[in-house]
């Protein structure tokens, strides 16, 4: 596996690569990795011939600045991680490499990036599809992987490359979780034990959501959500919604027909987590 700082050396080693004919599978991530983003890599290297990894922690998406600056880093053990996963190609490039001038491009997704996390964190999406796009340019990858741990994200982005006439298959991915369901995060790190033990009710609660959907209606079942996490003293619920996989509107009745989606942003102290199930009856 080789380990690239600048993009003219991948764009060089890729273009080779890719004119063999070399199918290449890619994998964007901030670094601070577990067995969720491990998932997306083994996904990759078991479909395409060549799988690459980036590793960036994009300020462009983060509106707190302490959040960007408390982000966990650890390139190391990272690198040593994504070579035991079967990946060929690690891209760490420094900020300079990826934004050599400020990018004011400003992305128009319509409501898709007005509600949920976008809602709360003004601007996030608009710098995860400028990071996102700058390194599907320099990458040109046949497939990008996902995880629906991000569902959003993920919608977004598929929305992007339709809109930049961009030829890459999105694959989305199941998130991977810790054994009492909580979803694996980065940030996860951040919390103290008390916390980190009180979080698992975030996903036990929406897997007992999922078996109501007989007995309340949407309004009741989401109420019943957001009352039963707020009465755990550590936990305080943002948003819930329960929305339609493409255009995440909000859905008003379990008859409609779509795939639904239960999203969920909590704070635990200072630190927020998010989780989402399929409501699909
Ligand atoms: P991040 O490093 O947080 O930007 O995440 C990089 C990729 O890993 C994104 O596509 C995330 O959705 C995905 N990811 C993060 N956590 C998980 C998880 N628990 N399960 C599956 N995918 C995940």
């Amino acid at each position: 596996m080789k380990v690239v700082d600048y993009k003219a050396e991948l764009q060089n080693e890729l273009q080779d690569l890719a004119q063999k004919n070399k199918k290449i599978g890619f994998v964007p991530t901030m670094g601070a990795l577990h067995k969720g983003h491990i998932s997306l890599i083994k996904k990759s290297v078991s479909e395409n011939d060549i799988t690459v990894v980036s590793v960036f922690v994009n300020p462009n998406q983060f509106n707190d600045k302490n959040d960007l600056k408390n982000y966990p880093r650890f390139i190391d053990k990272d690198v040593e991680l994504i070579k035991n996963a079967g990946c060929d190609f690690v891209f760490t490039p420094s900020v300079k490499e990826i934004y050599p001038k400020e990018d004011n491009r400003i992305f128009d997704f319509g409501d898709l990036n007005k509600v949920m996390e976008g809602k709360q964190r003004n601007g996030h999406f608009n710098g995860v599809a400028q990071v996102v796009s700058k390194l599907f340019n320099i990458v040109k990858p046949d497939v990008a992987y996902f995880g629906r741990k991000d569902f959003q994200q993920y919608v977004i982005i598929k929305k992007m490359v339709k809109m930049l006439n961009m030829s890459i298959e999105i694959v989305d991915c199941p998130i991977v979780r810790e054994t009492d369901g909580l979803a694996m995060s980065s940030r996860n790190l951040h919390l103290t034990d008390i916390q980190r033990n009180n979080s698992s009710l975030i996903s036990k609660t929406l897997f007992k959501a999922r078996n109501l959907t007989n007995k309340l209606s949407v309004k009741e079942l989401k109420d019943w959500v957001v009352d039963a996490i707020n009465e755990n003293p550590f936990l305080d619920v943002e948003y819930f919604d329960i929305v339609d996989d493409l255009e995440l509107k909000s859905i008003s009745n379990w008859q409609e027909n779509n795939n639904k989606v239960g999203c969920i942003a909590v704070k635990v102290g200072k630190i927020r987590l998010i989780d989402n199930v399929n409501f699909n009856l």
